[in-house]
């Protein structure tokens, strides 16, 4: 028989974590997978099972002081049904997995499960999320890319748990989400491109690109984003070649058998010029037009 703790609040939970070496499970849509071990035999958990998907405490979404909370009990479908919740981050939600399945996963377990294909990930890298850890010693709350160390690999500690996810109430004028998959629907990961600008008078005010599947962890450089941050889009499609080299140190796919690690850094480059020369520059164009009233 399978081991398990239901508590009924945060703070027993938390207890709970603090006495037992324990697993927490929200939605268990990757641990059921992870641990199974084949038709009709109970999956291999080794360690007692901390239910925590139905705590109260976890499907809070709020907005506090123009930042949203989510708890990371919250489900993929509710995130989606959500008015919180900017445009460009239900549409990747909803290229996750599949409505029964959206049903029960929670943004928590996405995040704690790092893999290097988990889909919210580019999202919430490009905002600067925060992650809320809590144990019965208290709260620290760090960037998600701290709390991410590699695949599969995080920092939370045995006696907590994530709480919450905090990301800025921003939404950019320029946004382009492209998951590569095998098909449109339950597909995994081969590689994801995320941008997101906001560009005035031709000049690049804030940009955020973000690259999932194609190296240990979400490929994001500050740095790169600052060099652009200024810079007329003109420009930026005639340096688009130097931009492109700059990502193509950083990203660093493997083969496995969902994609060859070619196949991913060719159609991760390709997405970025796309976002570049078709998306960026043509709004831009657009809005210079219409500032001068040549369109409405
Ligand atoms: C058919 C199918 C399709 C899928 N499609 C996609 C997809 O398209 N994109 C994608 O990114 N993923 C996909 N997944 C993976 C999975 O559904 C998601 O990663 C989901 O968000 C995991 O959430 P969960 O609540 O089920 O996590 P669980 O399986 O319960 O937990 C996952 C991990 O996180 C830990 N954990 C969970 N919550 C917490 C917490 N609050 N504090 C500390 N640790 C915690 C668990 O111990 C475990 O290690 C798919 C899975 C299946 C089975």
């Amino acid at each position: 028989m399978v081991k398990g703790f239901r508590p009924e609040t945060l703070k027993e939970a938390l207890k709970l974590r603090a006495q037992y070496d324990c697993l927490p499970i929200a939605g268990g849509t990757d641990l059921m997978v992870q641990k199974a071990r084949g038709f009709a035999l109970k999956p291999d958990f080794r360690k007692p099972l901390l239910f925590i998907g139905h705590l109260p405490e976890l499907q809070r979404l709020e907005v506090i002081n123009r930042q949203i909370h989510i708890g990371a009990g919250v489900i993929l479908t509710d995130l989606l049904n959500s008015e919180t919740i900017p445009d460009i981050f239900k549409e990747i939600l909803a290229l996750m997995a599949s409505p029964p399945s959206r049903n029960l996963a929670s943004i928590g377990g996405n995040i704690c499960n790092a893999s290097p294909a988990g889909d919210t990930l580019p999202y919430l890298y490009a905002m600067d999320a925060q992650v809320v850890l809590q144990s019965t010693d208290g709260e620290r709350i760090i960037p998600i890319a701290g709390f991410i160390t590699g695949p599969k690999q995080t920092d939370l500690k045995n006696s907590e748990l994530l709480t919450k996810i905090i990301i800025p109430q921003t939404e950019f004028d320029i946004n382009m989400y492209r998951k590569i998959g095998q098909r449109k629907g339950m597909s995994l990961t081969k590689a994801a491109f995320l941008g997101m600008a906001n560009v005035a008078d031709g000049k690049i005010q804030d940009i955020r690109i973000a690259f999932g599947s194609v190296a240990q962890t979400v490929v994001r450089s500050g740095k790169i984003e600052q060099s652009i941050v200024g810079k007329s889009t003109k420009d930026i499609v005639k340096n688009i070649s130097e931009i492109s080299r700059q990502y193509a140190a950083l990203i660093r796919p493997i083969d496995d058998a969902r994609s060859s690690a070619a196949y991913r850094k060719k159609v991760s480059l390709r997405l970025l010029e796309e976002f570049f020369v078709s998306n960026l520059a043509k709004v831009s164009n657009l809005r210079k037009a219409q500032s001068k009233g040549d369109i409405e």
